[in-house]
């Protein structure tokens, strides 16, 4: 067996050591007799691995007592409609700051509840910037403010948390989440799909500041209600147990990397690595502002697009798999989060200098 460098942007690679403790586990959990999959959600065994679970994602992001944590299903999308049922109340408007395809769709989905008034969009740069935040038009009336922490198609990313004067900010920090140290405190609800930086898909991660709860518009199914799910453990209806044990097993993987901040660490050294190599390239170019530039999802076009089919078959024969881009933005796309190694960093820079050399 041989396993490749995986750059995919979601589903995408997991930790080895969480890949091979599954697999030790899979017949037996912990003297059970039974695999994860098979256990009663509400027996004891698997309580006590959604209760560690929890207790885990909390001392890594160091989560306030005053938020609710919440794992429920539906994705990042199902969230785009969930949060202006859950959160407007009486209020009629939300602000939203436009600055890839993941806002886009995000603002497409609330405008089917609330007047959508965008605060700030990058559109007219093709989305390879961040607009600047005192530019920002803010709404005091707006229920919240929206956006997205890192664009994982434009490969664009927040580097600091904006000030929104007192408007709830609700981030979508799917691709970016346990990457770099944030102050929670900051946000009123984080939410997130797992199978970026958390684990397999099926989970979304929800992080809500309790005074939001409670403004539901009635009409909302109760397995969407985060106040109900709050109540309920998040077990209103059976969750998704698996993949709850296999992002709490992601979770304690990165408690022995030394937690997020050494995590980030590594982040920046590999998106260095990988940029500066591309940078110093005349085959290779991103186009994103530096200031901006992601550190988990790298986009970058050759400068002969006809080159593309040979780079990515020959990628893919090296063992360097998932690196076509987004067909939004064409190219190529290395998508490297907590998960990449620096061997698989490393690797891909080699090949990218051996094929330029080669053309
Ligand atoms: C992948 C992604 C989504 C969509 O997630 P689903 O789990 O497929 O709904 C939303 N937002 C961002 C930023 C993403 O990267």
């Amino acid at each position: 067996m041989s396993r490749v460098f995986n750059f995919s942007a979601g589903p995408s690679a997991l930790p080895e050591a969480v890949l091979l403790q599954a697999q030790r586990e899979m017949l037996d959990w912990n003297g059970s007799g039974m695999s994860v999959m098979e256990m009663s959600h509400r027996g004891k065994e698997f309580m006590g691995i959604a209760a560690e679970f929890k207790a885990n994602l909390i001392a890594l992001m160091q989560i306030p007592a005053n938020y609710k944590v919440l794992f429920l299903q539906g994705g990042a999308t199902g969230q785009f409609s969930f949060i202006p049922q859950n959160i407007l109340g009486a209020k009629t408007k939300a602000c939203y700051v436009n600055t890839g395809a993941w806002s886009t769709k995000a603002i497409k989905a609330a405008k089917s509840y609330c007047d959508v008034e965008i605060a700030a969009t990058s559109e007219a740069s093709n989305f390879t910037e961040i607009p600047a935040v005192d530019t920002w038009k803010l709404d005091s009336e707006a229920a919240y403010l929206h956006y997205t922490s890192n664009e994982t198609i434009h490969g664009v990313e927040f580097q600091e948390i904006p000030d929104t004067q007192g408007i709830p900010l609700v981030a979508d920090m799917s691709s970016n989440i346990l990457s770099r140290a944030i102050d929670v405190s900051k946000y009123g609800i984080i939410y997130a799909g797992t199978q970026k930086n958390m684990g397999p898909s099926g989970v979304t991660v929800v992080i809500v500041r309790e005074d939001l709860l409670g403004a539901v518009d009635p009409k909302l199914p109760e397995v969407f209600n985060y106040a109900k799910q709050a109540n309920s453990d998040s077990m209103l209806n059976t969750p998704a147990s698996y993949n709850w044990y296999l992002v709490g097993l992601v979770m304690q993987w990165l408690q022995d990397q030394g937690g997020v901040a050494a995590i980030e660490q590594r982040n920046i050294a590999q998106a260095n690595r990988l940029y500066a190599a591309i940078d110093a390239s005349s085959l290779y170019s991103n186009p994103v502002n530096i200031a901006h530039r992601s550190r988990m999802n790298i986009p970058f076009v050759l400068n002969d697009a006809s080159l593309d089919k040979e780079f990515l078959a020959n990628a893919n024969k090296t063992g360097l798999i998932g690196l076509k881009g987004h067909r939004a933005v064409g190219g190529m796309r290395a998508s490297i989060y907590n998960a990449m190694t620096d061997a698989g960093v490393d690797a891909l820079i080699e090949f990218m200098a051996t094929f330029e050399k080669n053309h």
